[in-house]
């Protein structure tokens, strides 16, 4: 069993869920229903990670082969960056909610602080981050939407009975703060990056006394960032001494303690992989505990280290300079 993190609505998010960023669409649907069969029943997807259809298909398969039911699962999509603007929101979401094959969302996120300028489902869909990735030199083009606008979308949203809890991602505590000043429905969940290199300290903290549920994106660290050239070869959080002597104290892999050191400080942990040993070796973190000293000696590993920081890839990949965290 999986145990929940209960949210400001009652509702229970799975404390582990499947990522589904950078599942090659062709793999997606064999994926989740691997995934539900090994005991997986949330999966974080986003229209950006371009594969909500094939994810869909999965969990209808899933659903069919009776191994479990829509109520047991937690589905998760992402509000994209050009969709910021009021009009904009409910057919975004009624996009995501026919691709995944669902007449409700479990939650609905905010993906980024950042109103890009609309692109129509015609022109792209996902349409990603350059504006136009035909002009000369491309770039990201920014929209005047206040992100109030787009919180009280998300609102109607829930009140239309299309999503069940919204919240936000890459939000920092002046934003959210300013955010549950003007909600009517205060935000049930912060998405952000999260692992021993990154840990967050004070943000989690004003999350848990906010009643905000904290998401961990990217537990694993580096793993996810090496094929893009975002992280150095020697950033692997999971061959840190400390972790591996840890793992071989309790018999389990670095990524297990990890990850179960993400259960342990109370945060929901998303990760993602494409093999089903992994999947497996994933969710198996129910059958050890770390110590305070082993939780504390992991935490210590900090080094504010932000592998996804639009600070950074926006200019590098996309020639724009558009910093979200200073
Ligand atoms: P992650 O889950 O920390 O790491 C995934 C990487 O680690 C993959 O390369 C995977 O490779 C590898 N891996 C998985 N299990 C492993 C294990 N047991 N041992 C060694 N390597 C392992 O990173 P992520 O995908 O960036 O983050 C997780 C999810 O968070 C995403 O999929 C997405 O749903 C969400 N996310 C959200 C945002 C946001 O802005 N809200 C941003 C980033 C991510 P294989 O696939 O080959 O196993």
């Amino acid at each position: 069993m999986i145990p929940e993190l209960k949210l400001n609505t009652n509702d229970g998010l799975p404390g582990i869920g499947l990522g589904m960023w950078k599942v090659e669409k062709a793999m997606a649907p064999g994926l989740v229903v691997n995934a539900a069969e090994v005991g997986y029943r949330h999966f974080d997807c986003a229209c950006d990670y371009g594969n909500e259809v094939e994810v869909g298909q999965g969990l209808s398969e899933a659903v069919s082969m009776g191994i479990c039911s829509r109520e047991d699962l937690w589905v998760t999509s992402k509000l994209w960056n050009t969709y910021h603007a009021s009009d904009h929101v409910r057919p975004a979401c009624e996009r995501s909610l026919k691709d995944l094959g669902l007449d409700y969302l479990d939650l609905y996120l905010i993906h980024f602080p950042i109103a890009q300028k609309f692109v129509p489902f015609a022109d792209r869909y996902p349409p990603e981050w350059f504006y136009d990735p035909k002009a000369a030199n491309p770039k990201v083009e920014l929209a005047p939407v206040p992100v109030g606008e787009t919180w009280q979308a998300m609102e109607k949203l829930v009140t239309d009975g299309l999503v069940r809890n919204i919240g936000v991602c890459n939000f920092g505590t002046s934003l959210l703060r300013d955010l549950i000043n003007q909600s009517s429905i205060r935000p049930s969940v912060l998405q952000v990056e999260t692992h021993p290199y990154l840990t967050q300290e004070k943000l989690l903290r004003f999350c848990r006394e906010e009643q905000i549920v904290y998401t961990a994106f990217s537990p694993l660290g580096a793993q996810s960032y090496f094929s893009l050239n975002m992280a150095e070869s020697d950033e692997a959080v999971i061959k840190q001494p400390v972790i591996l002597d840890i793992a071989s104290k309790h018999g389990k892999t670095a990524a297990q303690v990890v990850l179960r050191w993400g259960i342990q400080r109370g945060t929901a942990i998303i990760p993602k992989s494409s093999r089903r040993e992994r999947l497996e070796e994933n969710i198996a973190l129910f059958d050890f505990e770390l110590e305070e000293s082993e939780m504390t000696a992991i935490s210590a590993l900090n080094r504010n280290r932000r592998f996804n920081d639009p600070g950074h890839f926006c200019e590098a990949a996309f020639n724009t300079f558009l910093p979200i965290y200073e």
